[in-house]
């Protein structure tokens, strides 16, 4: 038979096995991808650039980035070569929902958006976790490019592909895993962050200088100043630093498969925080803040977490004005309403609930044996008038006067 040139011929002669052998499926999916830290949007484009072919860009952000920095960033895909349909979604927590996922999907099927071209999520973690969430099912999946705009997306929610909208049940309940073709941020865009924005952004910073990073937190304590004085090099410098740690945890169990996860630290009481105050008073950040501080209390008072390393989480969380007791969060948060939120957590967990308890900066343990008593001292504390009490610390004198360079 002859078939016109250029037509692809393939040969296949696939074996049968024995007709009661088991059959086997297999498919193997590990994903690398660049993240970098660009100084300025034109540099940030240059690197969006080398990830785009002659695909088509569809651009989600949200009201308040396409106001501060929409034009700008558009203004230089333009210059570049590259053009981009966009659209954005409302600001906050309340947009991260089915409703919103549905309405990106109309949107990319009336641009005619195909399987092969590049969503590029622009924005916080509600933009980028809405947006691949998107991304994960459009077509069954199509590529995505993270430009994280807020310090947390920066640090943590734009790294490791996990994509989710919110159910009014929990945090995240419908969601999957669907890792970002590159990420790039760039320190212009965090400059005109909110300071509540970049505190919570700090939060979860520390919380990987604690689980996996002393030279990470050291960074943090020695420059916690000019972060929230949001200074560019430091911000690059703590970005870089922050993906460096959380690419290398992703490294190890990309896919969550070990349920003993020391990223979850703060979260356990976090989401919970989240969940009873209803997803948008009381941010991410803080919520995970209080959870440390909470976790941290839990594993002083066990006697497994050092009085220094007690007192230099505590201090740092003070000076960044992140909150550490149950008054100082945004929102009211009964100790039973929590109390009930990791109850249903622990029902979807078959009876278990996780505790990431900090022994010392870099060293942690996870353990399902908190007691509910436990989990209402550390909620409810408070310190007394005469504390003496790491809460009311502030920074101790560093180890001769010195720091340990950053990783
Ligand atoms: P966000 O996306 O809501 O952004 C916070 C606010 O800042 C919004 O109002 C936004 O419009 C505004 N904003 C964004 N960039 C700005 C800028 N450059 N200048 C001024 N304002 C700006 O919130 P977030 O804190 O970035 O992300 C929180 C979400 O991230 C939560 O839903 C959380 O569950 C998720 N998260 C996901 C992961 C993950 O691994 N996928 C990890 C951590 C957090």
């Amino acid at each position: 038979m002859s078939l016109p040139p250029g037509t692809h011929v393939i040969h296949d002669a696939i074996a049968l096995p024995a007709p009661h052998d088991t059959v086997r499926a297999r498919a193997v999916h590990r994903a690398e991808y660049p993240v970098v830290q660009a100084d300025s949007v034109e540099e940030a484009v240059k690197h969006l650039r080398t990830v785009i072919s002659d695909q088509r860009i569809a651009l989600v952000t949200d009201g308040t980035v396409a106001a501060l920095h929409g034009r700008e960033l558009r203004h230089e895909l333009h210059r570049q070569g590259v053009e981009a349909t966009m659209t954005s979604i409302a600001p906050g927590e309340e947009s991260k929902t089915m409703r919103t996922a549905e309405r990106l999907l109309d949107w990319l099927a009336d641009s005619r958006i195909r399987r092969r071209d590049l969503l590029v999520a622009f924005g916080g973690g509600v933009v980028i976790d809405t947006a691949g969430w998107v991304a994960s099912v459009y077509m069954r999946g199509m590529p995505y490019v993270n430009l994280p705009t807020t310090l947390l997306a920066a640090v943590d929610a734009a790294l490791g592909g996990k994509v989710a909208v919110d159910h009014p049940q929990a945090k995240n309940l419908i969601g999957a895993f669907h890792q970002p073709t590159a990420v790039v941020a760039a320190t212009p865009w965090l400059s005109t962050l909110p300071a509540r924005h970049v505190r919570a952004g700090l939060a979860e910073a520390v919380k990987k200088g604690v689980i996996a990073s002393p030279a990470l937190f050291d960074l943090i304590e020695r420059d916690l100043p000019k972060i929230l004085a949001l200074d560019p090099a430091t911000l690059h410098r703590l970005v870089h630093a922050s993906a460096t740690v959380k690419c290398a945890l992703i490294d190890r169990d990309p896919y969550e498969e070990d349920l003993r996860r020391p990223l979850n630290f703060g979260h356990t009481i976090g989401h919970a925080v989240e969940t009873v105050t209803g997803y948008g008073p009381v941010l991410h950040g803080e919520a995970v803040a209080f959870g440390m501080a909470c976790a941290a209390r839990i594993s002083l008072a066990r006697g497994w977490m050092t009085g220094t390393a007690h007192t230099r989480l505590l201090s740092v969380l003070r000076q960044a004005g992140l909150p550490c007791r149950r008054e100082e969060l945004p929102a009211p948060t009964g100790t039973e309403a929590v109390l009930a939120a990791l109850d249903k957590i622990r029902l979807i967990r078959d009876g278990h609930l996780r505790f990431v308890l900090p022994v010392d900066i870099g060293v942690t343990a996870i353990t399902d044996d908190v007691t509910d008593d436990e989990i209402r001292r550390a909620l409810t504390w408070s310190p007394s008038p005469h504390s003496t009490q790491a809460d009311t610390a502030t920074i101790p004198a560093r180890r001769g006067g010195e720091t340990t360079a950053a990783a």
